[in-house]
Formats: C-alpha cells, sequence, structure tokens
C-alpha cells in the first residue's frame, strides 16, 4: 500500500502542494502565486477559482515531478489560511463574488453595532473569539446583504458559505461534498466552541440561515475522495486544519501546555490547553487546535503584528544591512542593546495591549548608540512581545508552559532563539522540519489512515534540529520585561483619535 502523503497548503500570497514520504520526508514540492485584490481602503479580496485554480496547478505539478498519478497517494491533507470567506451556488458550483480575505475589514461598522449592544460578550462565551472584521461571520452577513443573488439563492435552498478548506473541499470533489473542519469551524464566530455545533442564536442574529453552512467534520477522518476525473485516480482526502493550528499539530505539541511559535512576518503563537476551553482574560482567542475521534483539544491563541516585518524595515527602511541573515551577526557584535529598546507598533499593539492607537518608537538613545544596538534592540523587541503573549497564555490557562517550539523565517535568528529562552526561562526548540504547517497536514490526514498507528508514531518523527537553554537568572529576566514595558508605556496612545 502506498505510503506516500499529500499536503496542500492553501496561503494567503500562494499555494503549495509538497509530497511527503512516511518517515516525513519531502519527495517535492511546488508552489504558485495568488493574487489579493484592494478594491476599496481597508478592503481584501481574492478570486476563489484563483485560488482553486492555483491550488489545483501545485497539485498536478507535484504528481508530475514525482511520475505519480492520484492512485498513489494514500491520503491528502489540507491546511488553509483562515477566516477568508467564500460564497457559492450550490447547483452549478460557481462562486457568486470575491473570497472575503481574513484582512479585509469591510465589516468594522457592523462589529461596533454588536459591541455597542453588548452582543460581543455573548460572541466571546460562545465562540471564543473577539468581535472583529477578521472573522469569517460577518463576512457572510455581509455578503447576504450585499450581493444580490445571494439572498435570493439561500431562499432557494442553493447557497453554500465555506472557509478556504470548503471550497477547496467542494473543488476536490467535483461538488459532491459541502463539509468544512472544525479548527476551521472554529474561526467564524458563528461555530460554538462547547457544544461543537453551529450556534442557531448567533446564526439568527446575523441573518445567516443554518443551510448554507457545510458539515463540520473532526481534524482527522476520511472526508470524501477526490474526484478521479481532476487528477486521474483517487484519494482520500483525510486531514484538514487550519494553518495555526496545523502547525501546532506538525510540531508534536499534543500535550495540555505545549506551544509553538511562528517568527514570520508577525508572530503566531499557539498552545494546547488540553480538552477544554480556556476563556482569555488578556485579550487572546480562545479555539480549537483540533479534533480526532471524538476528542476535541483546545487552544490559546495571540499574535504579534510585527515581528519580521521589523526587520524588513531596518534593511528597506533604514537601509541598516542588504540581508536578514547579517543581523544575527551584528546583534552579537555589541554585549547588549545599549539601554535602546525598539516597539515596533507600526499597527498599533495587539496582545495583551490592544491599543490602536499606540504607533512605534525607539527609546534609550544615547551619543554611542550604533546601527547594531538598534538592530539587537530590535530583535530583542519580536522577543519581547512573544514573550508577552506568552505569560498571558500562563495566566489566562493557569499553567505554566512546558516547552516553546518555533519555526517561521525569523526563526533562522540563534540570537533571537536564545534571547527568547532567556526571557522564557525555558528550553526553545527548532526543529528540522521547518515546513511545520505543511507537515500538520500530512499528520491529520495519514494518521486517519494507518500510515502513522497513532500520535506516538508521529512525536517520533518530530525531530529537534537545536535547542535553546535559558542562559540567565529569572530576576534578570523579569527585569528585562520591566524595563520593555516602561518603552511600551510610551508607545501607547500616540495618535489621537
Ligand atoms: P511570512 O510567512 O510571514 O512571509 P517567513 O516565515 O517567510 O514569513 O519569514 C520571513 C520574515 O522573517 C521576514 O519578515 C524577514 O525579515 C524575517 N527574517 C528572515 N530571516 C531572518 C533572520 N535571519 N533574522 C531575523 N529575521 C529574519
Amino acid at each position: 500500500m502506498s505510503q506516500i502523503i499529500m499536503a496542500l497548503d492553501q496561503g494567503t500570497t500562494s499555494s503549495r502542494t509538497i509530497l511527503f514520504k512516511e518517515n516525513a520526508e519531502i519527495i517535492t514540492q511546488a508552489n504558485a502565486p495568488l493574487n489579493c485584490y484592494y478594491p476599496q481602503s481597508g478592503w481584501v479580496e481574492q478570486v476563489p477559482e484563483e485560488i482553486w485554480s492555483s491550488q489545483r496547478q501545485t497539485i498536478a505539478a507535484v504528481l508530475a515531478q514525482a511520475s505519480l498519478s492520484m492512485n498513489d497517494i494514500a491520503a491528502v491533507g489540507i491546511t488553509n489560511q483562515r477566516e477568508s470567506t467564500i460564497a457559492w451556488n450550490r447547483n452549478t458550483g460557481e462562486a457568486i463574488g470575491p473570497a472575503i480575505n481574513w484582512q479585509c475589514r469591510r465589516t468594522a461598522d457592523y462589529c461596533e453595532e454588536l459591541k455597542a449592544e453588548g452582543f460581543d460578550s455573548l460572541l466571546k462565551n460562545k465562540t471564543g473569539l473577539v468581535t472583529d472584521p477578521y472573522f469569517s461571520g460577518t463576512k457572510m452577513r455581509w455578503i447576504l446583504e450585499n450581493i444580490p443573488q445571494a439572498r435570493k439563492l439561500a431562499d432557494q435552498g442553493k447557497l453554500c458559505f465555506g472557509t478556504v478548506d470548503s471550497w477547496l473541499i467542494w473543488k476536490l470533489t467535483g461538488g459532491r461534498v459541502h463539509a468544512t473542519e472544525i479548527s476551521n469551524a472554529s474561526r467564524t464566530l458563528v461555530f460554538n466552541i462547547e457544544t461543537c455545533e453551529w450556534d442557531a442564536e448567533i446564526l439568527t442574529r446575523f441573518g445567516i440561515p443554518c443551510e448554507t453552512l457545510p458539515e463540520v467534520k473532526p481534524s482527522s477522518g476520511v472526508i470524501a475522495q477526490i474526484d478521479p476525473d481532476l487528477f486521474c485516480g483517487e484519494a482520500p482526502i483525510a486531514g484538514v486544519a487550519g494553518d495555526q493550528q496545523a502547525a501546532l499539530f506538525g510540531q508534536a505539541c499534543f500535550e495540555s501546555g505545549m506551544a509553538k511559535n511562528t517568527y514570520g512576518t508577525g508572530c503566531f503563537m499557539i498552545s494546547n490547553t488540553g480538552a477544554e476551553p480556556v476563556f482569555s482574560k488578556h485579550g487572546l482567542l480562545t479555539t480549537i487546535a483540533w479534533q480526532i475521534g471524538d476528542e476535541v483539544t483546545y487552544a490559546l491563541e495571540g499574535s504579534v503584528f510585527i515581528a519580521g516585518a521589523l526587520i524588513q524595515w531596518l534593511r528597506d527602511g533604514l537601509q541598516l544591512f542588504e540581508d536578514a541573515s547579517e543581523t544575527q551577526a551584528m546583534a552579537e557584535s555589541v554585549p547588549d542593546s545599549g539601554g535602546v529598546f525598539v516597539v515596533p507598533a507600526f499597527v498599533g499593539l495587539g496582545a495583551p495591549h490592544w491599543d490602536p492607537y499606540a504607533r512605534g518608537t525607539i527609546v534609550g538613545l544615547t551619543r554611542d548608540t550604533n546601527r547594531s544596538h538598534i538592530v539587537r534592540a530590535s530583535l530583542e523587541a519580536i522577543a519581547f512581545q512573544s514573550e508577552e503573549v506568552l505569560r498571558s497564555i500562563a495566566k489566562d490557562s493557569g499553567k505554566d508552559i512546558k516547552e516553546l517550539r518555533i519555526d517561521g523565517g525569523a526563526a533562522a535568528n540563534d540570537f533571537l532563539c536564545q534571547f527568547q529562552a532567556d526571557l522564557l526561562g525555558l528550553n526553545v526548540t527548532r526543529p528540522q522540519i521547518l515546513e511545520t504547517t505543511a507537515m500538520g497536514a500530512a499528520f491529520l490526514a495519514g494518521l486517519a489512515v494507518g500510515v502513522w498507528p497513532d500520535q506516538a508514531a508521529i512525536r517520533n518523527l518530530w525531530q529537534e534540529e537545536k535547542t535553546f537553554v535559558s542562559d540567565i537568572s529569572r530576576e534578570n529576566s523579569d527585569q528585562k520585561m520591566e524595563a520593555w514595558s516602561r518603552a511600551v508605556e510610551r508607545s501607547k496612545e500616540w495618535i489621537v483619535p
């Protein structure tokens, strides 16, 4: 029997497909870029057909590169950009408008209305999310109110809503299956994360008919066979998860207290909190990590808006160096940041501060400050911001984080990783396989069809590349955090609303 697993990784800027062997080695991969469109200030759209055609192209490409047919694939896993919302006609299979991207702010006014009414506390209690245009529910409502065809199709029982996983499942099954996966459902603002069902009360408030929504499936388990006409041959779609949840699974963070942080443009932290949802007092999101069999695992999630983007700004805006990889040696060329703190609140501050009026600042400059100090303080800022979110996760869950597993482009920077371990007082571990998101989707799919017998087998496949061990006292770490907090205070409420 074939043991090759195909992972589809549908992201905001590209669609990718990767083939993995059962030992988690990559056989081959293909990428296709994907456009975003900005029709108005604050609006972000994609074209549903472009999402599908770019994904389809990469599936065909990897099969050709490996000289395989779909029949040679043991299972297909899907991981995807979350919250982005698509509506289509059940009869024709055609999308009835743009994919409203997760970044799109078009429903900001409606979210303000919900908050003014106090509906946000009900939403938080039932969905674990904050009332923000980011999530799918208000986007679905916008489609029903603004795309003329939508309401008519809904009344005729012909409207399908879905997040990107759902759209890909629909397309991959030739329009036979309208399903979604539970971690994706948990990002819609209309899914009750305790009963694990679409929430009738919220749907009524938003005016969304329940029949328009997909059937919710576990993260690991056969959902359907791929349409044999698409790629010559069949394979089961057997694992699905939203991108951050897939990365948590790909990092084998299977126990409560295990967390991962992705250091990309921003930082995305997510921590396994076990079988019960933990509701945050620090502006974090409560979300479903995955469901395997009947067992639902929950997570707390927080993000940092500007992380690697700060390094890009030093490179392109200030022209302090040519390549991000130079920053490690620059940071290590000085004994410390010389009292400099960089607070990259370029777009305001997220968890735990939530101040949209904050703006970036550099404090502590003296006549001795040179560019290495600023570079070092910037790398430290990425770790400080992550530490604030991790401390919030620990406070909310009432449990210490056991271990932090890391990935993303900036995780290549050893100085950053060591500084993070020092602040955290824990081991920070970088895995050998950095494709944690796609790997997570592959693991979920392979688990469902017996490529791996259980999660223990997957845990054994996860291998560390390097572990960074904390090298400073807790007092020292607290002092650093305290100084950072003073710098953050100076960035807050800078612009006048
Ligand atoms: P994304 O998926 O968000 O586009 P990536 O995971 O590809 O991001 O990471 C790219 C980011 O990491 C960029 O913002 C870049 O500035 C930063 N980066 C890449 N290499 C390094 C490095 N060696 N040190 C610090 N930052 C880095």
